[in-house]
């Protein structure tokens, strides 16, 4: 399986180079190159006469063949076949080397569809195969597969080497004997992969697909398994002993009413942070379920038996907000917080209790600290690469901090059974008490005047703030300077529509320092309306703002769009969000209208991932969520078969050799 391409017969130097741009380079990639459609030319056609725009296969002697000139002077060719029922004419465009191909007397299947010619029904341009005594067809007369193609490699030419390599004897093996087999419901890997590429029917393709998705998954969940292997091996001496009356006295200073969310949240956590083995929890909110308080719990849980902790926020502005909330929550109890930045130079405080900094920063800049706990807040990379990352940034050589990634961003259910454990995952349901549903519109260009009148008066009568988020220009880079740009432009723009109010800007390219003067300002009250770019101020809490303006609503994801809708609605004020979209079209106009409706993020996230694939929900940021060859995201029962038979495998491992034996040798690189 893992021989190079070049052993298949006529597989020389130039079809080596083609195959490798469909990412072909052995045996097995070739056999795993799937169709992505199916021709059902099953059927043979048994009666005399063709009726128009039928897929069909007919089996004929050549009688005649001719070139023929159109009145347009383009070449067809002509070919009249005959068999016991009647005689057809076939019709092929500019491909005049046919008449080496059909000789008189030769019998031959055609498949194809046909079609009106002049005045007769025709089979138009079909594949055909001579018949030889013996041999069953691959061209014609079956579920013929139909694959990624490229230019100089056509179906037909993969079909056939395809054909070719199991005429040759391959060795399949196998990781899964009979009884993995029969109680998992799967088939062997071999009879997947001719039940794909030879298909009797379509029940054999989804037997097939979803033996070789289960293998997909499989080597996901494995690898993060072998991963987790080694963190946790990586044993920490953190197996904190926090006290039950240190940590009530900070939960009489928090100045509301924790939710029942955050309560189980924080005794999970604190179980974790408590156990032998480090912990690697993902926090699972909406916006403005109050995430921050239950990582300040953890924080001081980490404080109150003298590590220190660190937290890491994706942007500058989101950072300064954690360093004062935390600041403000922790001053009663003489715990110093500092934050790294990028103009603190040196006078970095890495002596500090709690130290916050945007990720990039304190990758740089940790090290030789008494770090406990590590919270990530906001950052959508999952799996346990960022782990690794971790225990190499924090250089504490034998053992790792516990980690706490807190996200808004739902992650699908599949999703994060994949790279996290069952108990390894807190979901926040309830928002804090008072909030109300924000109010969304989508807006018809010809009322925009009229809202912004409205908008305007809102802001002059309630004394509310408002967000606009500026057109999402490229999606491939956070600060693109074509972005920038757009957010001068809708800045202008806003500035003339309301000329006597005080109008903010915020983008990726301002300079920090110029970027938390802004959020100052605004956090104070003194700008009326933010324009933004879309993807700076994840986070931010302005519990004033009440309307925010989403320009070319339609190109974001739902997800991402539930996330800036989020800016408002963090008190009990009532909120709005106005959606302007470009697209006119149909399917643009549905899913604004699904976000209209639905309030969760976790069900626009799962509805995201049907639609548009893991891409989309964690938009423009870096993800670490590959995107899936044969299996998908949503294949739940694969995904958690997959993941039982993981821990089946590791609590038996001497069974199980054979497995253990085939990953390695497939050479997984766990970095
Ligand atoms: P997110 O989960 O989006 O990070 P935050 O932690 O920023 O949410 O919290 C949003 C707002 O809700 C903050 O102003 C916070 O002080 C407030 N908040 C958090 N928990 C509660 C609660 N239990 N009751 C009332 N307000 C709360
Ligand atoms: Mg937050």
């Amino acid at each position: 399986m893992s021989d190079p391409i070049s052993r298949l017969p006529l597989v020389g130097s130039v079809y080596q180079k083609r195959l490798k741009r469909l990412g072909i380079r052995t045996i097995e990639d070739i056999l795993l190159h799937l169709p992505h459609r199916y021709e059902d030319y099953r059927h043979e056609k048994s009666v005399s006469y063709l009726k128009e725009g039928e897929s069909i296969t007919v089996r004929g002697k050549v009688e005649t063949f001719r070139n023929q000139y159109t009145k347009s002077n383009k070449k067809i060719q002509l070919l009249v076949v005959k068999n016991k029922k009647s005689r057809f004419k076939i019709v092929w465009f500019n491909q005049p080397f046919l008449s080496r191909t059909f000789k008189k007397g030769e019998e031959f299947y055609f498949s194809g569809k046909t079609g009106w010619f002049g005045r007769e029904i025709v089979l138009m341009s079909p594949d055909y195969e001579k018949i030889e005594k013996g041999k069953s067809p691959i061209h014609t007369l079956r579920l013929v597969p139909i694959y990624p193609e490229t230019r100089g490699i056509s179906s037909k030419w993969l079909r056939r080497r395809i054909f070719d390599l199991y005429l040759n004897e391959i060795e399949f093996t196998d990781y899964l004997d009979k009884d993995d087999l029969s109680r998992m419901k799967l088939i062997t890997r071999e009879s997947a992969f001719k039940k794909i590429h030879y298909p009797k029917d379509f029940d054999d393709v989804y037997e097939g697909r979803r033996r070789l998705a289960f293998d997909e998954i499989l080597t996901l969940v494995f690898e993060n398994r072998q991963r987790e292997g080694e963190w946790i091996r990586k044993k920490p001496n953190f197996s904190l002993n926090i006290k039950d009356d240190e940590m009530k006295k900070f939960f009489d200073s928090i100045p509301f009413k924790l939710t029942a969310s955050q309560i189980r949240s924080i005794n999970e956590i604190l179980k974790d942070m408590r156990s032998e083995l480090p912990m690697n929890r993902l926090l699972q909110g909406d916006v403005g379920s109050g995430k921050t308080i239950v990582a300040a719990a953890s924080c001081f849980a980490s404080f109150s038996c003298g590590y220190q902790s660190v937290v890491m926020a994706p942007t500058l502005a989101l950072a300064q907000q954690h360093y004062e909330t935390l600041g403000n929550l922790f001053k009663p109890f003489g715990a110093k917080v500092s934050i790294f930045t990028s103009f603190s130079g040196k006078k970095k405080d890495i002596d500090a209790d709690i130290i916050v900094g945007t990720h990039a920063l304190l990758y740089k800049s940790i090290s030789q600290l008494k770090v406990a706990l590590v919270v990530i807040d906001e950052q959508h990379r999952f799996g346990v690469k960022q782990r690794a990352e971790i225990s190499e940034i924090t250089k504490q050589e034998d053992c790792v901090p516990h980690v706490l990634t807190m996200t808004a961003t739902p992650i699908p259910r599949s999703i994060a059974l994949t790279f996290y454990g069952d108990l390894d995952v807190s979901f926040m349901k309830d928002i804090p008490m008072g909030r109300k549903k924000i109010k969304t519109w989508i807006v018809p260009e010809e009322k925009r005047a009229a809202a912004y009148e409205w908008i305007s008066n809102e802001i002059k009568r309630n004394k509310v703030q408002v967000f606009v988020i500026c057109p999402l220009i490229e999606e491939s880079k956070i600060t693109s300077m074509s972005e920038v740009k757009s957010a001068k432009k809708e800045y202008e723009k806003i500035i003339k529509i309301f000329p006597d109010l005080r109008i903010g800007l915020l983008h990726g390219r301002l300079k920090s320092g110029e970027r938390e003067g802004v959020i100052d300002k605004l956090r104070k009250g003194e700008i009326d309306i933010l324009v933004s770019t879309p993807v700076v101020e994840v986070g931010i809490d302005i519990p004033n703002a009440t309307i925010i303006v989403i320009e070319t609503a339609d190109r974001f994801g739902l997800a991402q769009l539930h996330q800036l809708r989020g800016r408002v609605g963090r008190s009990t004020k009532q909120s709005y969000c106005l959606l302007f979209s470009e697209s006119k079209g149909e399917k643009a106009r549905k899913r604004l209208e699904i976000l209209r409706e639905n309030h969760s993020g976790f069900e626009l996230s799962e509805m995201d991932l049907r639609m548009r694939g893991p891409g989309e929900i964690f938009g423009i940021r870096q993800h670490g969520i590959p995107e899936l060859k044969i299996a998908s995201w949503s294949d739940i029962d694969i995904i958690k078969q997959a993941k039982k038979f993981v821990q089946e495998i590791y609590s038996n491992k001497n069974k199980y050799k054979r497995v253990f034996e085939y990953f390695d040798s497939k050479k997984i690189a766990f970095n």
